[in-house]
């Protein structure tokens, strides 16, 4: 009898404080996190897509906030994912460019990542799609704070069908948890299993906070489309793959509203680079920006961004200044009150963008190959470093089936500086006219240096830590 009442008093103590905590401290919505892959800046109908419909993204867009000057700080997958997940510059992270089957290390586990902080807070936690922060099982999304998985550990076109590695790749396992449940022989359905995935995992746990990270392997290449899209768009193949995604996001709201979960669950929806443009036809739309995928220009670091939570952020709204994904962790920190990272991250809290406010500027940085500084943002204005860049020489002929096009590279030999606002395009340096712009854009580059190294001055830096590798045992 007394046992039994001490455990009834015990449960209704906790029921009754934790009513407490849900009235003083913020709510905890569902956090649906889409990440799409090479999906560029021009691919969504409210950022001006032809040749395909988005009406679903469109929708999403109609009702929440839509960026137009929002950034990943490397154009590259691997380093890309980590800053997403970690609200962290890659680099400071010991992690660049895109790991392969060969890497032996990951993003290190002692890192935090948006899941395990999230989780700490009571959510169920749950990845789909492609990961890419070290395939081995030390680096798992099982690993780093998700209690699911289902997925790809790296890309799509790491695989024996590469078009120009033929015999490079092992065949690309889908994994469940961490065991390979299958290898590809195609990808036709990869965006439907995803999809078909991700509404699972919602409906499960429709009665607890959940974040999800449904991370598209499309539109990367190879391109593929399941049945019910193939020859639905005016543009062919990749007009086709974005109408499966933008259909795969109708089918999560589907979902939400079904649940009644509209009014609590914000959704996120970006991509972690630009076009891989030497892939022609199968390449998204630039959308007026300079160059592409695996470079520093607007082209490669610049892409959607749509945040939407009915009732908590003005629907229709666009924010035109500048943020980063570094910024999604320490947002959704402050949003569901969970603690941050112990570790130092770099993104903070963009809550009042997101509600259409404006916010003191702060200088964004673009890092790529192994840990070259190769730009910095403020505001309207960009400060490109000299480096050497890809381009596609002028004159090649693009191709529709698959194949890239080899690039060249070009060497920018002075600084140049851009005023977005009005050249979004990067056509005009204006560094002669604005001296004083110069200056102090040079000098959040010094501070970038100082703290994070840069390969191209030889800087060393000295707040970067070190990837996770993995120990090989030796008998
Ligand atoms: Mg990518």
């Amino acid at each position: 009898m007394g046992i039994h009442f001490l455990i009834f008093f015990s449960t209704f103590l906790g029921i009754f404080s934790g009513e407490n905590r849900l009235k003083s401290s913020p709510e905890k919505p569902n956090i649906i996190l889409i990440f799409a892959d090479d999906l560029a800046y021009g691919d969504l109908g409210s950022y001006g897509a032809r040749g395909w419909e988005t009406p679903h993204l469109d929708q999403l867009a109609a009702e929440g906030m839509r960026f137009t000057q929002f950034y990943v700080p490397h154009a590259v997958c691997t380093a890309s994912r980590a800053a997403l997940l970690t609200g962290a510059y890659a680099n400071r992270l010991g992690l660049y460019g895109a790991l392969d089957h060969t890497a032996n290390h990951g993003l290190n586990p002692e890192e935090t990542t948006i899941a395990e902080m999230l989780k700490e807070n009571g959510y169920q936690t749950g990845m789909v799609g492609k990961w890419h922060l070290g395939h081995q099982p030390e680096f798992l999304p099982t690993r780093q704070g998700f209690d699911s998985f289902f997925g790809l550990p790296y890309s799509n076109d790491m695989w024996p069908k590469h078009p120009e590695s033929k015999n490079y790749y092992p065949p690309l396992p889908l994994i469940e948890g961490e065991e390979a449940i299958a290898y590809l022989e195609d990808q036709k359905e990869l965006t439907s299993w995803y999809t078909y995935k991700s509404l699972e995992f919602i409906e499960k746990n429709q009665g607890n906070p959940f974040f999800l990270y449904l991370a598209h392997s499309m539109p990367h290449v190879p391109l593929f489309v399941s049945d019910k899209f193939k020859g639905e768009s005016e543009q062919g193949l990749y007009g086709d793959v974005m109408m499966e995604i933008d259909w795969s996001v109708g089918e999560i709201r589907k979902k939400l509203k079904e649940l009644g979960l509209s009014e609590n669950t914000l959704i996120i929806f970006t991509s972690d680079n630009g076009p891989w443009l030497s892939y022609g036809g199968h390449a998204g739309l630039q959308g007026g920006l300079k160059e592409g995928k695996g470079t520093s220009w607007e082209g490669g670091i610049r892409v959607p961004a749509i945040f939407t939570w009915p009732g908590k952020i003005p629907a229709g709204q666009v924010q035109n200044q500048a943020a980063m994904t570094i910024d999604i962790l320490p947002t959704l920190a402050k949003l569901t009150g969970s603690r941050l990272p112990k570790l130092k991250i770099d993104g903070s809290d963009i809550w009042p963008l997101i509600q259409g406010e404006k916010q003191e500027l702060k200088p964004y940085y673009a890092y790529y190959n192994q840990n070259e500084l190769q730009a910095v943002i403020y505001g309207k204005w960009k400060l490109v470093i000299p480096h050497t860049y890809r381009t596609i020489p002028s004159g090649t002929e693009m191709r529709n089936d698959g194949i890239p096009v080899k690039y060249s590279y070009i060497k920018l030999e002075n600084p140049q500086l851009f005023d977005l606002s009005k050249d979004m395009g990067e056509t005009k340096d204006v560094s002669i006219q604005n001296p004083e712009i110069m200056k102090m854009l040079n000098s959040f580059a010094t501070q970038a240096r100082t703290d994070m190294g840069d390969a191209l001055t030889g800087a060393e830096g000295t707040g970067n830590r070190k990837a996770g590798r993995i120990t090989i045992k030796e008998n």
